[in-house]
């Protein structure tokens, strides 16, 4: 018998349905402690449906994953000096080749700093949910 992906997902869950978080585990959303509920289920404080299986680990906080999005900032430096570079000189100089290359160092930065402003937004959710979570446990 074939098994696609989300029927070993499925077997998966199967496995751990009934299990109860032993640990402090906690919502990625709203930060809310989720030991002795179920592995897969829905935070009772916001709804966040969430799936805290090993290897799944999904809407669950997870520290360590939410990193300085450094890769993507850099290729915006990269891409918007470029762009800076030859439109500076494109436009001293009249000259539309250096003013297209400028053009499109700034088209490729779209993309980066797109990803860079979800990167970082995502930071800045995470450290707010870590700011709860310690405020929380605090208590
Ligand atoms: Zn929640």
């Amino acid at each position: 018998m074939a098994m696609s992906q989300s029927d070993l997902d499925r077997l998966a869950d199967d496995t751990y349905k009934g299990h109860i978080l032993q640990s402090s585990t906690y919502c990625e959303r709203c930060g809310y402690n989720l030991r002795t509920l179920p592995y897969v289920y829905t935070c009772p404080e916001c709804g966040n449906e969430y799936n805290a299986r090993p290897l799944k680990m999904k809407g669950i906080f997870q520290p360590h994953t939410t990193r300085v999005p450094v890769g993507d900032i850099a290729a915006v430096v990269f891409s918007v000096g470029g762009a800076l570079l030859f439109g500076i000189g494109g436009i001293r100089s009249a000259d539309p080749t250096r003013i297209t290359i400028a053009t499109m160092f700034l088209l490729m930065s779209l993309p980066f700093q797109w990803r860079a402003y979800r990167g970082l937004r995502r930071l800045a959710h995470s450290r707010a949910v870590a700011r709860q979570i310690a405020m929380e446990e605090g208590e």
